[in-house]
């Protein structure tokens, strides 16, 4: 039987990035982004046969940037594609895995987006524009929440009045379970040891960043919540503040709650507290000049990752390894190194040549002879999310053959 293929689509308000993933390959056939939608300046950047290629799609909306990827589709897969896996941020507590998106699946993914107002209205926007242009294509969603569903009780609950939780599913829900789940599989894999009986601390270091803790194959805590705010300094996300901080920036300084909202989420993390970039690249370059932001940065980031990780330890009945991934995790040498350094007690210790090795989509092993695992895994959240579509294919053909 020839390999089947998916087209994976993450969309964004303005942006849809895709991915041509075949079932049995690591790379992509074909892969790229639409860009500034909605625009006049907006553009379809794409990579083919290792070759890269940009086209303006002037004032084009979501729709007609997928009525053009049509033909790229067709010409890097002239025998079609089984399904779209489309990745949507936030499935509340309905979704535990991927589902076929049908009108109940929409109706259900549109009552979740007031906890996610920057993320599932535009991943909606592109399913969609999906259904619209491929309407003979099975779609099938695969939620960043579902893979920490499995989080006991006292994970994931507040301590807040139980009716906040019961009456309007304020809880502690995850997201970048796409990522945890692949990294973990692939650990496991590495190590040598079968996923259904192995203990992992995991950090995702990307724009985003989370610490996630995983026993068995299945999430049992994490460091976001409610929302993609609570836990870790990120890129441009404050993580862990006081809870009463927006009441006291309204009362000292008249902040609105709008204001208060975009300073944690898009002027804060590395960006607010080096005062130069949300970028870590950029800041690894300052603070080897000495620039005292970004010095302050990195430091910050590292010891509160550390402590994260310290904290849901709590979680494992023991440890096979700490995993790092994301674009932060899979490259840098130094956030690794100064975040182990905090780590003392766990007797983590790093091979300083396999931890330079690992860079540039190089993963491995990073630890010291004779201390607990310390892995660098790539992500791959496209190819886990085909994995997830054909799944449901997969179930979704029993079920009509058994019927
Ligand atoms: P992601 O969201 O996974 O694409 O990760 C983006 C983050 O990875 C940004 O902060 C980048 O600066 C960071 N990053 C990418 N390459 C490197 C690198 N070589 N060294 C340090 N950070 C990097």
């Amino acid at each position: 039987m020839p390999s089947r293929k998916i087209l994976v689509i993450n969309c964004g308000s303005a942006t849809i990035k895709f991915a041509l993933v075949d079932e049995h390959e690591e790379s992509f056939a074909l892969r790229g982004i639409a860009d500034r939608l909605g625009e006049p300046d907006a553009v379809l950047h794409w990579q083919h046969a290792g070759e890269r290629h940009e086209q303006p799609i002037p004032g084009a909306d979501h729709g007609a940037a997928l009525a053009r990827l049509l033909p790229l589709v067709q010409e890097a897969s002239p025998g079609g594609v089984q399904a779209i896996g489309h990745r949507v941020v936030h499935g509340g507590e309905r979704f535990t895995r991927a589902r076929r998106i049908d009108a109940e699946v929409l109706a259900a993914i549109r009552a979740v987006a007031p906890m996610a107002p920057l993320h599932n209205p535009a991943n909606l926007l592109g399913i969609e524009a999906a259904m619209a242009v491929y309407p003979e294509l099975p779609q099938v969603a695969v939620f960043d929440t579902a893979f920490h569903q499995t989080l006991p009780e006292h994970a994931f609950r507040y301590a807040l009045p139980d009716a906040l939780y019961r009456e309007h599913g304020v809880r502690r829900y995850g997201f970048h379970g796409t990522s945890h789940h692949y990294v973990s599989q692939r650990a496991a894999e590495l190590a040598g040891l079968p996923v259904e009986d192995s203990c992992w601390l995991s950090a995702h270091l990307g724009n985003g960043c989370s610490t996630c803790a995983i026993v068995n194959g299945r999430s049992r805590d994490t460091s976001m919540g409610l929302t993609p705010l609570e836990g870790v300094v990120m890129g441009t996300r404050s993580g862990d503040v006081d809870p009463n901080l927006h009441s006291h920036l309204a009362r000292t300084l008249g902040w609105p709650l709008e204001q208060t909202e975009r300073m944690l989420n898009h002027e804060s993390g590395l960006l607010g507290l080096s005062g130069l970039s949300n970028d870590m690249r950029t800041l690894q370059q300052a603070h080897d000049q000495g620039h005292p932001g970004a010095i302050l940065a990195i430091e910050v980031f590292c010891y509160r990752l550390a402590k994260s990780l310290a904290a849901l330890s709590c979680a494992l009945p023991r440890l096979d390894g700490l995993i790092f991934t994301g674009g932060i995790g899979e490259n840098s040498p130094l956030i690794r190194s100064k975040t182990l350094a905090h780590l003392r007690l766990f007797d983590l210790a790093l091979d300083e040549a396999a931890n330079a090795r690992c860079v540039n989509g190089v993963g491995g092993a990073i630890h010291a002879p004779g201390h607990p695992r310390v892995l660098v895994v790539p992500t791959n959240e496209e190819r886990q999310i085909a994995l997830e579509t054909l799944e449901v294919l997969d179930a979704c053909a029993i079920r009509a053959d058994v019927r």
